[in-house]
């Protein structure tokens, strides 16, 4: 995911529109490694401001999943907006030590920006605390284990009310009582 960027560079106030499409095998997410699935795509334009490059643009992919509930894999598309501002690693150490600038700048090297480090986070940044496949999903069985989207089983009959449970315990108490 590497743009040339001599050019761009050389002269403040110009900027470079680019698309980019690129095949990821996966994502690390933790110690998690979480398959992509569709090309990564990436529009945007770089500006070069002065001392920085300042990236502002989109990505999509889509990734596979296991779902929390039902543990089924299943596919989640994603689309992030991208802001990032690069510089080299001379203006960084130019930057005070107590300037917030430097938790969010990225340092680049020569002629070539690598987007991939940014465009990495802003998908994992994206993605929901829980992976559920549907909002509906059923999940599985707590009792018998049973995929309930595809499958049926018995156990919710057997279920007793806890309502019914605390009446039947009150009952033996008072026989225990007589
Ligand atoms: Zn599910
Ligand atoms: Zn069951």
């Amino acid at each position: 995911m590497k743009i040339g960027i001599h050019e761009l560079k050389m002269k403040p106030g110009t900027q470079l529109k680019f698309s980019l499409e690129e095949s990821w095998r996966d994502i690390q997410v933790g110690r998690e490694s979480i398959p992509v699935v569709a090309p990564v795509r990436v529009e945007g334009e770089l500006t070069n401001t002065g001392k920085f490059i300042y990236l502002k643009g989109h990505a999509w992919t889509e990734l596979e999943l296991a779902c929390a509930r039902c543990l089924e894999v299943f596919v989640y598309p994603l689309e992030v907006p991208l802001e990032e501002e690069y510089c080299t690693e001379a203006v960084f150490q130019s930057l005070p030590e107590t300037d917030t600038l430097r938790d969010e700048v990225r340092v680049y090297e020569g002629d070539i920006l690598d987007l991939r480090p940014a465009v990495e986070e802003a998908f994992i940044l994206a993605l929901p605390m829980k992976w559920v496949c549907r909002e509906e999903c059923r999940g599985l069985c707590p009792w018998c284990g049973k995929n309930l989207n595809t499958e049926q089983c018995n156990c919710r009959g057997e279920e007793v009310d806890p309502r019914l449970l605390k009446l039947s315990e009150l009952l033996s108490q008072n026989k225990g009582g007589c």
